[in-house]
């Protein structure tokens, strides 16, 4: 077996970058991301939460992002993630939540950051930039 371990900390950002970009840009459904999400260990879902977060920050989401986020994620607004994202400025401690909302926080935040990153590739990028996880292959089931 000459595949990396799945217990590699840069593989697994990989993924979770490859999974949420995915989900981002229409190649994933985020149902299907979710299930991706509520597979894996607490203190890998609590990376994974840090991890978009960092993603949601850097494409400068606003109040309105996160509220438009909420209303395509499937949870409520009165959800305690929900209520975070849409904070002006919005709050990012998801991965400090109970256990129990780590899939809702995860839903929200993907969903908050793909309307944030496709206004992103619509206004700025033209399908010609230098950022790499604009560039994803075609899916191939
Ligand atoms: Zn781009």
């Amino acid at each position: 077996m000459t595949e990396p371990s799945s217990d590699d900390g840069s593989t697994f950002r990989r993924e979770t970058e490859r999974v949420v970009n995915e989900i981002s840009q229409g190649l994933r459904t985020l149902d299907a991301g979710a299930g991706w999400f509520s597979g894996l260990a607490p203190t890998r879902q609590q990376e994974v939460l840090q991890e978009v977060a960092g993603y949601a920050m850097q494409a400068h989401i606003t109040a309105a992002d996160g509220c438009a986020g909420v209303a395509r994620s499937g949870v409520k607004p009165t959800a305690n993630p929900s209520v975070m994202i849409c904070m002006d400025p919005p709050r990012y401690g998801f991965a400090g939540l109970p256990s129990a909302e780590h899939v809702k926080a995860f839903r929200v935040l993907v969903s908050v950051f793909a309307v944030a990153d496709t206004r992103r590739r619509e206004m700025y990028c033209k399908g010609d930039c230098g950022h790499a996880w604009h560039d994803l292959p075609t899916a191939t089931e």
